[in-house]
């Protein structure tokens, strides 16, 4: 595994692997060691064109071919993924950290994305609305939205970049990935995996660079339809405004600040355990991570105890070495935040009850993290910490949990554990979230909505209203001649 070696990481336009047209290319580090891994292509203006007329090109043929024939494509992606997950397994490991298990577990994930949205192609129906008048058929036609551009992060390098792609391709449309440039091969493997499978020229195109050069080039030029973006809500609100500008389709996918409320009749032991999973997944740099724990106050000692044990057994460490729980954080600005955070809420009174320190002095090894005596003047308590830190609070009464839950603009995922119904239904009813998983985690399947509301954005990037997106509606209506 740890022999795994490195590519240069290519563009890919109009069906073929190629180098930045001025030969310029960005350093890809290694997260574990802080040193330089490899380098990825950095697209310039000549590129961008070159894959925006392809991407035209590409949809206008894809267009073209049947919804049974992009379904067979899209199979046959999701089975050449699930062959190579494990040799493409190592080398997210090597860009993003996080342990091989997860990284695997990450590709067949993409696999089984690939194989439903090309099951969905086939079903993207329309419908005939019974006219007014006799001999008048009232049509409604699901059409491809046309070349799409769309920017996926480092924290997922496939499966950010797996559901945008592939809900485009099922659709019928042409892309423009622009990849996450701190993680590209892994990335680049998935594309590699849809041109194997027999997607053609044009339909899809990677590209690297600087993020704001690529956007404020790809957003309003008149090729591209629609804007899908997966990242923070403060970038993502500037290319929704560029977007706006120009009336293009948007999904935009944002920051979170998850609550995970835990009444006191719910199963402390499960609550624990599955919630402490789900914050350390990926070293917590996931925008559904449950971050603020609201627990009450009868039941609070008991789960605090119980969560702490866990992180403590987390095993920090590569993520190509056998028995690592968790890796690295992708990059560094990640450890001087999660420093950040702790030092502000610490000098305002949080209490360290484990972890709070960077790990050594080469690679981006952080403790997992767990503050108590938190309040919301707390920075933490307020941004998107984005690692592996858990900010733990008491609360009384239900209302209490409710009011904080919804105290923050994200409302992307939230969770909560309880025994009893009429609980599960008020917090189900009341928190302003896009998702609620309530007594297990069972978010982000391919075949369910995943989106956030407020300012953890709009649309889906999941279920039926995934494709939609991509997707526009015609009303034709034909009177007999
Ligand atoms: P950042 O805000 O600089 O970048 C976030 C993402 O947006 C990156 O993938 C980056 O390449 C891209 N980006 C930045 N400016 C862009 C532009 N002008 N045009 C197009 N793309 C652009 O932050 P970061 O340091 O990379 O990540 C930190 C924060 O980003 C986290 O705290 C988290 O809030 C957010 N984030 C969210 C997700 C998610 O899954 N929703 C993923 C990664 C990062």
């Amino acid at each position: 595994m740890a022999d795994a070696t490195y590519p240069e990481v290519s563009l890919f336009i109009d069906g073929a692997w190629t180098q930045a047209s001025g030969g310029k290319h960005l350093t890809v580090l290694n997260p574990a060691t802080s040193e330089a891994l490899g380098t990825v292509a950095h697209a310039g203006k000549a590129d961008l064109d070159r894959a925006l007329e392809a991407a035209q090109k590409g949809f206008e043929a894809w267009r073209k071919v049947s919804a049974f024939e992009r379904a067979k494509v899209l199979k046959r992606a999701a089975t050449l993924m699930r062959e190579r997950a494990d040799s493409i397994a190592p080398l997210m490991t090597m860009e993003q950290g996080k342990p091989v298990a997860e990284a695997k577990g990450e590709l067949l994930v993409g696999a089984d994305v690939m194989e439903w949205f090309g099951e969905e192609a086939r079903r993207a129906y329309g419908r005939v609305i019974p006219a007014r008048a006799d001999g008048v058929y009232q049509l409604v036609i699901k059409e491809p939205v046309g070349p799409v551009a769309a920017f996926t992060p480092w924290n997922f390098p496939v499966n950010q970049a797996v559901r945008k792609v592939s809900a485009a391709v099922a659709a019928g449309c042409s892309i423009i990935l622009k990849g996450p440039e701190e993680t590209p091969a892994s990335c680049a493997e998935l594309v590699r995996v849809y041109a194997d499978a027999g997607v053609p020229a044009g339909v899809v195109q990677l590209v690297y660079g600087i993020p704001s050069e690529i956007s404020e080039y790809l957003i309003p030029h008149p090729i591209i339809r629609k804007i899908s973006f997966t990242g923070s809500t403060a970038v993502g609100k500037q290319l929704a405004a560029l977007a706006g500008l120009h009336m293009k389709r948007v999904t935009m996918e944002l920051g979170g600040h998850a609550p995970a409320l835990v009444f006191e009749d719910a199963d402390i032991d499960a609550a624990a355990k599955i919630l402490a999973a789900n914050k350390f997944r990926n070293a917590g740099q996931v925008c559904v991570a449950p971050t603020r724990f609201l627990v009450q106050e009868s039941v609070y000692e008991k789960f605090v105890e119980r969560f702490v044990t866990i992180a403590k057994n987390i095993k920090v460490g590569s993520g190509l070495e056998a028995g690592t729980t968790m890796g690295p954080l992708a990059n560094a600005r990640r450890v001087t935040a999660m420093e950040g955070f702790i030092a502000d809420a610490v000098q305002k009174g949080a209490a360290v009850r484990t972890g709070g320190k960077r790990i050594g002095n080469k690679g981006n090894f952080f403790e997992p993290t767990v503050l108590t005596e938190v309040t919301t003047q707390m920075r933490a308590m307020n941004e998107e910490p984005f690692g592996p830190l858990a900010l733990v609070a008491a609360f009384k009464k239900t209302e209490d949990a409710l009011a904080e839950a919804n105290r923050l603009p994200y409302g992307l995922a939230a969770y909560a554990y309880t025994r009893s119904a009429a609980t599960a239904n008020k917090v189900a009813t009341a928190v302003e979230s896009g998702m609620m998983s309530i007594n297990h985690h069972g978010l982000a399947l391919p075949e369910v909505p995943f989106g956030g509301v407020k300012d953890s954005g709009y649309g889906s990037e999941g279920g039926l209203e995934a494709m939609e997106a991509y997707l526009n509606t015609k009303f034709v209506t034909q009177a007999s001649a």
